[in-house]
């Protein structure tokens, strides 16, 4: 049936657009912020309820909104924000569009109490559905809350299509911890069914604020990324490679202000971390980048989320350069010192096999307990931070380093020991150290073994111990994940084949992981009653290795991992490298000169894969101050 045009009502109108800006509570509480933010607000609240389906509430102490424009703010196009079409080019606050609270007003029940510094009395607005119901005045602090409830009451087709209670808390507990690290200098609470969630403190600190948000694990693995370049500038942390995740939940973008997503930034911290994490692992991000607001267009699509840079490939160069540089310059080698013996955190690296070991106390320190260690660790951070920023202006990777930029690099390095010291409660005689040389594996001269675990060596006035354990599973990951992922594979033929027997499971699921086995270089045939021959085995393994490492595969297939995830491929990789090399093996001089040189292939040899260091050091000096000589 041919229908006539016409103009469609106001309130189908309305509701049509709303749908535009408002589609679930999480897109509600984006605007309500951003709203708050742009009033300059240094403090925001926002409290939900029943995962912003049964109310909606954010209280700010900004300018407030005048008591005769509050019922103009709910019409679609009304904004204080801009009001010519040039503004737009440089548009410095988040909100501009002056559709927000017409289209929350168009699908829910919003009351507005505001009130701005001047005025006496406040304004009490409650608007339903676009009719405004009552407008009057009210006694209240400077600043506006607006209370949002029965959302779509009048739009049920959207109402159905909202998730759990949980499932849109946690997109709401997600945006706000992301503005609230976009916003150090806010502070920010967030409070749902009454429960906070969490607070920051508005100083500033942006490291304080991922502590705050996060927790105090997620910060003790993170690297400080600062350069500048061309007008472009960046701030932030990344996680060192041991610390990755399976999704990109942890990678927080915020250009210019404002939290993005942004698939060239995306790529540039993959490009970053592309020989140092395994596919389908990402890296934790936190990046705060500052372009000129001429060369960005934030104006594409009505929620504001995706950025556009007009040089995508530049911004992208120097994003991933700047990570890049940040891990280098991260690489070095944990040092042993003898007021400071290096904090790594065991339980993040699962490593079941392995007694703890007894943490070597040269001083006895007053038990300072959890919060102290996160206060010394952010100041230690902080101190990085400031000497990284110094040496990644000098732009060249720590093994390419001529001659001058080495004494560069030890005057800065220098600097920022002496700082951490000062920051120790142990008093110790301030001493310069000696100048030291960065690490360069063609130096070091073995000296032989120690528990059968330690390889120690020594070049110029520095000692070092190398985990022997750790190197090889740097050693084993690395080649097994290259091979994985190269199309030539490296095999070599055994005369007489290994025997596999596995439990049921592992047959059924055969096609699941037979092509991840054929891709790591093994020749695996099924020989019926649950047994598989195994007539090649990847060419760097020795056989008792393959063979101790496919017998922890088919433990793990048994577990029906999903092998189509590349994350699970790599979690299996990197614990059956676990298996196939034990600690204590006694290694002959030649064995252990094999492992140093393999290490020395590596992409990343200072650490193992679960993010252990492999090296630690001692210098000359301190084992003399240790002696009292110093
Ligand atoms: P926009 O933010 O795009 O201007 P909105 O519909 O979100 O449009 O808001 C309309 C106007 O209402 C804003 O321009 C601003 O003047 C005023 N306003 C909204 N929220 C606040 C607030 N929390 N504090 C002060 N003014 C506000
Ligand atoms: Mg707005």
């Amino acid at each position: 049936m041919l229908r006539k045009i016409q103009v469609l009502d106001k309130s189908v109108a309305d509701k049509i657009a709303a749908g535009e800006v408002v589609d679930r509570p999480v897109s509600i509480v984006k605007e309500l912020v951003e709203n708050a933010i742009d009033s300059g607000a240094n403090s925001i609240t926002v409290e939900i309820k029943g995962g912003g389906k049964e109310y909606i509430r954010i209280t700010d102490n900004g300018c407030g909104i005048e008591a005769d424009d509050v019922e103009v703010a709910f019409l679609r196009h009304a904004t204080s924000k801009i009001s010519s079409a040039h503004d737009l080019d440089a548009i410095m606050t988040l909100g501009f569009r002056g559709e927000a609270l017409a289209s929350i007003g168009a699908v829910a029940r919003v009351e507005v109490i505001t009130k701005t510094q001047d005025a006496r009395m406040g304004r009490h607005v409650i608007v339903d559905g676009s009719r405004i119901l009552s407008n009057e005045p009210i006694g209240c602090p400077d600043g506006t809350t607006i209370t949002v409830k029965d959302l779509f009451f009048n739009v049920p087709a959207r109402l159905k299509f909202l998730g759990s209670d949980g499932a849109e808390s946690r997109r709401i507990i997600d945006l706000v911890s992301r503005v609230a690290l976009a916003y150090p200098d806010i502070r920010i609470k967030l409070v749902s069914n009454n429960k906070p969630v969490f607070n920051t403190s508005g100083k500033g600190n942006i490291l304080d604020n991922i502590v705050s948000i996060y927790g105090a694990d997620i910060g003790k693995d993170l690297i400080p990324v600062s350069d500048d370049r061309g007008g472009n500038h960046i701030r932030g942390f990344v996680s060192n490679p041991g610390l990755s995740m399976s999704t990109r939940t942890r990678q927080i973008f915020c250009v210019n202000g404002r939290v993005v997503s942004s698939g060239i930034l995306e790529k540039a911290v993959d490009r970053a971390y592309k020989e140092r994490l395994f596919q389908g692992r990402f890296p934790v991000a936190f990046l705060f980048l500052a372009v000129p607001a001429n060369k960005l267009d934030v104006n594409i699509h009505p929620t504001k989320k995706e950025v556009r840079f007009d040089d995508s490939a530049e911004i992208e160069d120097f994003v991933a350069e700047a990570i890049t540089k940040a891990l280098q310059a991260e690489e070095a080698v944990p040092e042993v010192r003898s007021d400071h013996v290096e904090e790594v955190p065991r339980e993040q690296f699962e490593d079941p096999g392995r007694k703890p070991v007894e943490k070597p106390k040269l001083h006895e320190k007053p038990d300072q307990g959890e919060q102290l260690d996160v206060k010394k660790l952010l100041s230690t951070m902080r101190d990085k931070a400031d000497s990284l920023v110094k040496l990644s202006k000098e732009n060249v990777p720590l093994h390419q380093m001529v001659k001058e930029d080495i004494a560069k690099y030890d005057a800065a390095k220098e600097k920022t020991a002496i700082e951490v010291e000062n920051d120790q409660s142990v008093a110790m005689p301030a001493i310069q150290p000696p100048r030291q040389k960065p690490f360069d594996m063609d130096d070091l001269n073995i000296l032989g073994s120690l528990f059968n675990t330690y390889i120690l060596a020594s070049a110029d006035d520095v000692f070092y111990m190398i985990d022997q354990h750790a190197a090889h599973e740097r050693v084993f990951y690395e080649k097994l994940r290259g091979q994985y992922e190269a199309s030539e594979k490296y095999s070599q033929q055994l005369m007489i084949p290994l025997n596999f027997n596995v439990s049921a499971d592992v047959v059924a699921t055969e096609e699941k992981w037979m092509p991840s086995v054929n891709a790591m270089g093994y020749d695996v045939e099924f020989f019926g009653n649950n047994t598989y021959l195994v007539r090649e085995i990847p060419a760097f393994m020795e056989m008792k290795e393959a063979e101790d490492f496919l017998n922890d595969l088919f433990n793990q297939f048994s577990e029906k991992p999903d092998m189509n995830n590349p994350a699970t491929i790599d979690k299996i990789i990197m614990r059956s490298c676990k298996s196939a090399i034990k600690g204590g093996d006694v290694l002959s001089s030649e064995e252990i000169k094999a492992l140093m040189d393999q290490l020395k292939q590596c992409i990343n040899p200072f650490s193992c894969p679960h993010g252990r260091p492999t090296f630690i050091r001692m210098s000359k000096y301190e084992i003399e101050r240790m002696f009292k000589r110093a």
